[in-house]
């Protein structure tokens, strides 16, 4: 297990960096923030993939003002959702993917967004990152979301050497205190589009360069 100070120091050293620099939430985190409804936390999280943070937030809204539920999204068409969503990236594919999944829900789980990881990654387009969000935002459920970023960067500090998000997702597991499960994600994609850049990262500036030991760092600024 990591000891808890020194992972508490490292948020906290990463929290006041993306203070000093005014990073926002990501918009995924900006719509549970206002309401923590795992519909539109699988929704909006389906939107970003692949889209601007800016245009997620917008495309989300956009979409939840004329369909504030699954059963309202069940009925509308693809085109529809498309259009609504444009210019997130792939919209028409999303539009389809959107509809099929409301269908799913409304038809096997009764309208409600499973809360069980099997169930989430069984639904069409739905990765590891998509459901841990839908877990940990919507449902406040302890899981550990691990996007490229947070694979990334766990491996840079040295706390895991894994190839694959997935592998980093079940070591952190083991050496992550609990607590620290649902921030690590928000804190560490912003430090990643930020500071630990995936290319050549930022670490002249980054309050850990001293103590970090860089681990794969080819090329820095
Ligand atoms: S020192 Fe560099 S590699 Fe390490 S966390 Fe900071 S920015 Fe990332």
């Amino acid at each position: 297990m990591l000891d808890e100070r020194y992972i508490d120091d490292v948020f906290t050293a990463f929290s006041k960096k993306l203070e000093e620099i005014g990073s926002p939430l990501p918009s995924v985190s900006l719509i549970a923030e206002e309401d923590k409804d795992p519909y539109k936390v699988l929704v909006s999280t389906l939107i970003s993939l692949r889209t601007k943070d800016e245009v997620t937030a917008e495309a989300s809204r956009r979409l939840f003002a004329i369909a504030p539920d699954i059963n309202t999204l069940s009925s509308l068409d693809p085109e529809t959702i498309a259009e609504t969503i444009k210019p997130a990236g792939f919209y028409k594919r999303k539009g389809i993917q959107l509809r099929v999944i409301a269908e799913i829900i409304i038809n096997d789980y009764n309208g409600i967004v499973p809360d069980d990881m099997e169930e989430l990654l069984a639904l069409p387009g739905v990765g590891m990152k998509t459901a841990s969000l839908v877990l940990n935002l919507g449902y406040g459920v302890d899981a550990i979301c691990v996007d490229c970023h947070v694979h990334q960067i766990v491996n840079r500090l040295g706390w895991v050497c894994t190839k694959t998000p997935e592998e980093t997702e079940r070591k952190l597991r083991e050496i992550l205190p609990r607590r620290f499960w649902i921030p690590i994600n928000d804190l560490f994609v912003r430090y990643g589009q930020k500071v630990c850049k995936p290319v050549s990262p930022f670490c002249s500036q980054c309050p850990e360069k001293e103590a970090c030991p860089k681990t794969g760092v080819t090329r820095m600024r």
